[in-house]
């Protein structure tokens, strides 16, 4: 039997906010906008997002102090403000780190949890609203019940997730993205990559998460391919390779909804919480040696991962990766055996259609690593 569900409203296109402001109104008449420090000042999402508001005479808060990998303690400044100011309704606007603290303020603003409570995920029962502007794609939190925050107490990012945190409406405009860096573009392309890749490798992969990972897979390389072709000349993709993106991007997200991710993502949150490593650079330095460990085993579904990627062997995709990820990063023997360790204790293990021994894991990270 085949499931899927995914109740967010996507409204995508050129000027979509301004073209839709009426669909705030729905949500209240206080909004809190929740976001980075300063890059939807500067792309033009904050002001058309203020702009929408202020037509339909809504009143907002904009509180702007999220950083990559939200920590707790910002979920909770934020949420405060939320509180204060009595918003009706959370409006994110960022990469997947301002989506996802959104999430998390949405749900602690209806529902102030003690901190030892907030990833107890039997815990979440209500929220407020929540509208979703991405300005990166890749991490597909928009259409996502998930949201990844930073978690001191486990030395790890943690997962809050539940279907109350699905965002009521994703607005998708790549005007946003125009900006976006060559090293964020590549990273998040790849995360995007790893979520549909994991999706087709996951025990709840079905015909229907598989039909959207195959489109998103093929979207991402292809943008990737074009990026390899320009690789030395300045970095400039069109507003039609940038919407490319943001609808892989979204694929992704509406992928893991379904299946969750497995073990890749499960053996980054150790390299982005002890070494600070990007959370798509992670996946990519991770994914093609993840693809031949499962190679040996079910050969049949890397292939057809790479039919949708439209290359032949996994080395190719390992090949690319090495020009887009550039130096590696080097890994000392107890850190090998200590991120395998944690990964193999993750919930993400039981995701995967084969799941990988811890000694797997570690021959992972050796292959992935120049070993100190
Ligand atoms: P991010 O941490 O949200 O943002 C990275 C950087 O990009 C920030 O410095 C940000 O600046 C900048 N930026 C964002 N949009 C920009 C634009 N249009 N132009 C120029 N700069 C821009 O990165 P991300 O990769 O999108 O998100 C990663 C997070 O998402 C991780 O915490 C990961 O665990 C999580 N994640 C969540 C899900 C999910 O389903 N919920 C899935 C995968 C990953 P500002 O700070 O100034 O905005
Ligand atoms: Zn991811």
């Amino acid at each position: 039997m085949s499931q899927y569900h995914m109740p967010t409203k996507v409204v995508m296109g050129k000027n979509c906010i301004q073209d839709n402001s009426e669909l705030f109104k729905v949500y209240g008449d206080t909004a809190i906008i929740v976001t980075g420090r300063s890059s939807a000042k500067t792309n033009g999402s904050e002001k058309d997002v203020v702009t929408a508001l202020e037509k339909e005479g809504i009143d907002y808060i904009i509180y702007d102090q999220v950083m990559s990998n939200p920590t707790v303690a910002c979920v909770y400044e934020g949420a405060q403000v939320a509180r204060v100011t009595k918003a009706k309704f959370v409006i994110a606007i960022g990469g997947g780190s301002p989506m996802d603290a959104a999430k998390a303020i949405a749900l602690l603003a209806l529902d102030y949890l003690p901190e030892a409570q907030l990833f107890d995920n039997n815990r979440h029962h209500k929220a407020l609203p929540i509208i979703a502007v991405p300005t990166t794609a890749g991490t597909g939190s928009e259409v996502t019940q998930y949201a990844m925050i930073t978690n001191d107490v486990l030395e790890t990012k943690s997962a809050l997730a539940s279907p109350i945190l699905f965002p009521q409406i994703a607005f998708m405009d790549a005007t946003y993205l125009m900006s976006l860096p060559k090293r964020i573009t590549i990273n998040t392309a790849i995360d995007a990559l790893s979520h549909s890749v994991e999706g087709m490798l996951a025990v709840r992969a079905n015909p229907i998460s598989d039909a959207l990972a195959k489109d998103s897979i093929g979207k991402v390389m292809q943008v990737l391919g074009d990026i390899q072709k320009m690789y030395d000349q300045p970095f400039d993709l069109s507003y039609e390779q940038r919407e490319k993106l943001l609808l892989a991007s979204m694929l992704g997200g509406m992928v893991i909804a379904q299946t969750g991710t497995t073990a890749v993502h499960a053996m980054g949150y150790s390299l982005t919480y002890f070494r600070q490593i990007d959370h798509g650079r992670a996946n990519g330095l991770l994914l093609g040696h993840f693809m031949k460990l499962i190679e040996k085993e079910a050969p049949a579904l890397v292939k057809s991962v790479l039919k949708a990627m439209k290359i032949e062997t996994v080395d190719m995709y390992i090949d690319l990766m090495e020009i887009f990820l550039e130096e590696k990063e080097t890994m000392t023997k107890a850190e090998i055996e200590k991120f395998s360790d944690r990964a193999a204790r993750t919930p993400n293990m039981k995701n995967c259609i084969v799941v990988p021994t811890k000694e797997g894991l570690a021959s992972v990270f050796r292959d992935a690593f120049a070993e100190q």
